[in-house]
């Protein structure tokens, strides 16, 4: 499911009126009947107008027909959610063009986009339920009781939580993007101008490096929080050259390069109280060092760390537990509770799908996007294939290097015409 904006500069007024009223449907309707979408809609042209607005919504995509249904309906596709949160960022002066996928995960795409001043950030859309509904029945009985697509539901989930530790981490001064803006299933988070982990080849000091990455779990843990996944696909290696103290008599001042990790993606972050927190701390712990014993040849010396005296140090030296905070601000229990089981739904799937769990390290690691996205056809989005020119494999995490003033990427304006 790739993000196309094509379609957007075509839509009307009354189109994204009608859009939204197909979203606002939706929270009560899974599948939206037409003279809902009238009412709620209220056009001028009354029904005719609706009606003229739903096949252009239908025909680029945004809204699909649901033929098997009792009633007459329609409900809201990936696209339509883009669209409506790509609008939402577009009018809140975050977005002004978006560029090139610089990323494709199991759970979302990463978009370069740049607000009018062209200054460049990333858009990361939540993509949750994309395998998972197609195939498993059982999703479909857990699901039965939930109001609204629940990919959406899912999928915004996704994003309020990513958003939220995003926040509370960089506040407490954790090397993470600067988050921006959320809305819907999206996130809008500055560009971090680094290259993955999993692309280096070679570091001069492993062991700093190494013990460096060690620290950042130890210190969120000190912070009530594990990352849960915590691997080279998720830290970020930036660069930064020191100049020394400028020597009188040499010809270049000496610098020195030091690597900062800087950590991404937080959807499946677990609280140290977690009932499984030590499973998920040790495996952060066993990625890193197996990582590093393959790709560097770098054993530590030193065993461990070991969750229980991780344990002993949450909310020491003051640490404000953020597990906490998070959840005071919003993201409920209950809200946890639906993500995690999603996501650990689409873990499996993905590694029953890939015949092998662990598989991050091998080197051509490819992501069949080709059989994920749509879902039943009922639910088929009807842009699938087009405008698809990468071919259907895609590199997870292929780095685009960032050029100065958007050079060499193609950044499409969007054009919203909301009557705004
Ligand atoms: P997923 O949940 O699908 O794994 P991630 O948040 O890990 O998504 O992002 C996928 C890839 O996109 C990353 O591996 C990284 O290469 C790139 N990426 C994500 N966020 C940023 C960012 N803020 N700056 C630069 N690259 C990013
Ligand atoms: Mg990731």
């Amino acid at each position: 499911m790739k993000l196309d904006t094509r379609a957007m500069r075509h839509l009307t007024a009354e189109d994204w009126r009608v859009l939204t009223a197909v979203e606002m449907g939706s929270k009560n309707h899974e599948i939206v009947p037409t003279p809902l979408i009238e009412k709620i809609a209220r056009l001028k042209g009354g029904a005719s107008g609706v009606h003229k607005s739903i096949s252009a919504l239908a025909k680029a995509g945004l809204i699909a027909r649901v033929k098997e249904a009792k009633y007459d309906g329609y409900r809201l596709t990936y696209g339509g959610l883009d669209y409506l949160a790509l609008h939402t960022h577009a009018a809140r002066k975050h977005v002004y063009s978006v560029g090139s996928r610089i990323g494709v995960g199991k759970e979302s795409d990463i978009m370069v986009v740049a607000d009018d001043r062209g200054t460049q950030k990333v858009l990361k859309i939540h993509r949750l339920g994309r395998i998972s509904f197609r195939t498993v029945k059982a999703n479909r009985d857990y699901l039965k009781n939930r109001a609204s697509g629940s990919w959406m539901y899912l999928s915004r989930l996704a994003a309020i939580k990513e958003y939220a530790f995003m926040q509370a981490l960089r506040e407490e001064g954790f090397p993470v993007p600067e988050p921006i803006a959320q809305s819907r299933h999206t996130i809008v988070m500055s560009l971090i101008d680094a290259v993955l982990l999993r692309q280096i080849s070679s570091v001069p000091d492993p062991a700093s490096l190494y013990a460096d990455l060690i620290a950042l779990i130890l210190r969120l843990a000190q912070h009530g929080l594990i990352h849960g996944d915590f691997n080279e696909f998720n830290i970020l290696i930036r660069e930064d050259k020191i100049e020394a103290d400028p020597d009188p008599d040499a010809d270049q001042p000496a610098t020195t390069i030091t690597l900062t990790p800087i950590l991404i993606d937080f959807p499946q972050m677990v609280s140290m109280d977690h009932p499984n927190a030590e499973m998920y701390f040790d495996r952060d712990v066993a990625c890193i060092k197996r990582f590093f014993a393959r790709r560097f040849h770098f054993e530590s010396t030193a065993p461990g760390p070991f969750f229980a005296d991780a344990k002993k140090t949450v909310g020491r030296g003051g640490a404000r537990r953020l597990d906490a905070a998070v959840e005071a601000s919003g993201f409920t229990k209950k809200m946890a509770k639906d993500l995690e089981a999603a996501i650990r739904e689409q873990q499996q799937q993905a590694s029953a799908k890939n015949g092998d769990a662990d598989d991050s390290d091998s080197e051509d690691l490819e992501e069949d996007e080709s059989g994920e996205e749509g879902t039943t056809s009922e639910e088929d989005d009807g842009r699938d294939g087009e405008g698809e020119g990468e071919g259907s494999h895609v590199i997870i995490g292929d780095h685009v290097p960032v050029l100065e003033n958007g050079e060499g990427l193609q950044m499409q304006k969007l054009t919203i015409n909301d009557g705004t």
